[in-house]
């Protein structure tokens, strides 16, 4: 079988799940893998069979036995991942990229000592683009599309938004409130990690519908998660999260006050400002900052409040996420009691020793011990520190 190898090329699990959502079309007008020509107009223009895009969608994976069989150039190319063949590319031209200046397109910048997401996405690419028409095993994503497409069908405003409720807070909820009593359905893409993170997805995802199910009318809200792959990096993750809505249906999207993308934080006008330029046939919203203030006693959004931000305390995840890591439970006008006791049982499996009389100490009803969580042990302490006497 000395030609077994002729034809094969190996892709990474970031390239696979990207080539299988342009084919499942939530990247449309992307339906392709472009050659040179169609790849240079869409990154100098912006724009493919006249719709707007960020930029080029190529594939030139890295690797000596890949560079191999794409400059031999064959008709036809079998894609590999985990040594299974997903699918197949009908070559219409191979051709020669520069990589730095690939990464430059998807980044804004090729500086791989300050972003170490840039260096990796360098090494990923190879010095050879195959352009054609192709086709990969879907997993999962065709089944998500008509599910969301059912829901919709005989919705007016359907409004989306991309979140990765690490964890999930006060204001995040605030936002998800407005966006349903003002349309008729919200689509929360929840990003999910192509590795393995810091915070499992399943966790995210649990807290999230716990909220929705728990506080939220069922009906208006629906949770989609979204592979988050290399595209999505830099100022174009916006500009990608809003395609994406799009074509799963949604006629409105959501922008943070501000969208991160390689720890750049970019100002909503900023962001708005690329929207309008780019015709994406989505209304893209921004929102306001909401902060907690001490005056106010609730949560109010920085236009409506006169106390200044020396009254203020603003919500930010990581900040909340780091209280979690060190095994604090945050206060209650920062997020949910009930979400702050799950992460930290996750966090922190088999904390307490003796947590049936810690349990039974602390609670006011001493009937009948029952078998008692973590969690519950952490909502029970909770309502002892809102106790309000005794201060
Ligand atoms: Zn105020």
């Amino acid at each position: 079988m000395a030609f077994s190898n002729k034809n094969k090329i190996f892709i990474d699990k970031e390239a696979y799940y990207t080539l299988a959502m342009v084919q499942a079309g939530l990247l449309n007008p992307i339906d392709k893998l472009m050659n040179k020509k169609e790849a240079q107009t869409a990154d100098r223009e912006k724009k493919y069979k006249g719709k707007s895009i960020p930029f080029s969608f190529i594939l030139a994976p890295a690797g000596r036995r890949n560079e191999e069989v794409i400059k031999s150039n064959p008709k036809k190319i079998e894609l590999f991942y985990n040594n299974r063949k997903i699918g197949e590319v009908e070559v219409e031209e191979i051709y020669e990229i520069d990589p730095l200046k690939r990464v430059e397109t998807i980044y804004g910048s090729k500086d791989t000592k300050t972003y170490p997401q840039i260096a990796k996405t360098l090494k990923r690419l190879g010095k050879y683009a195959i352009a054609g028409n192709f086709w990969v095993e879907d997993y999962g994503i065709k089944k998500k599309i008509d599910y969301v497409r059912e829901i919709i069908k005989n919705k007016k405003d359907v409004v989306g938004m991309t979140m990765h409720a690490k964890p999930i807070h006060r204001v995040h909820e605030k936002i998800m409130r407005q966006a349903i009593e003002r349309n008729d359905l919200l689509i929360v893409f929840l990003i999910k990690n192509i590795e393995e993170e810091d915070v499992p997805y399943k966790l995210r995802f649990e807290t999230l519908k716990y909220l929705v199910d728990t506080y939220f009318p069922k009906e208006k809200i629906i949770i989609i998660p979204l592979i988050n792959t290399y595209i999505f990096s830099g100022v174009n993750e916006a500009i990608l999260d809003a395609m994406i809505a799009k074509n799963f249906g949604c006629n409105k999207f959501i922008m943070g006050q501000t969208h991160k993308g390689l720890g750049i934080y970019y100002q909503a006008d900023h962001l708005k400002s690329i929207f309008d330029s780019m015709n994406l046939e989505i209304e893209a919203k921004t929102i306001n900052e909401y902060v907690y203030c001490n005056i106010c006693k609730t949560i109010v959004s920085v236009n409506s409040c006169p106390h200044g931000s020396h009254h203020h305390i603003s919500y930010h995840s990581d900040s909340i996420l780091e209280l979690l890591k060190t095994g604090l439970m945050p206060p209650t006008i920062l997020m949910r009691k009930e979400i702050s006791a799950k992460f930290l049982a996750h966090m922190f499996p088999n904390r307490f020793k003796n947590l049936e009389k810690l349990f039974y100490d602390i609670s006011p009803n001493k009937g009948l011990i029952e078998e008692s969580t973590d969690e519950d042990f952490y909502i029970a302490l909770m309502k002892l520190y809102q106790t309000s006497s005794l201060t």
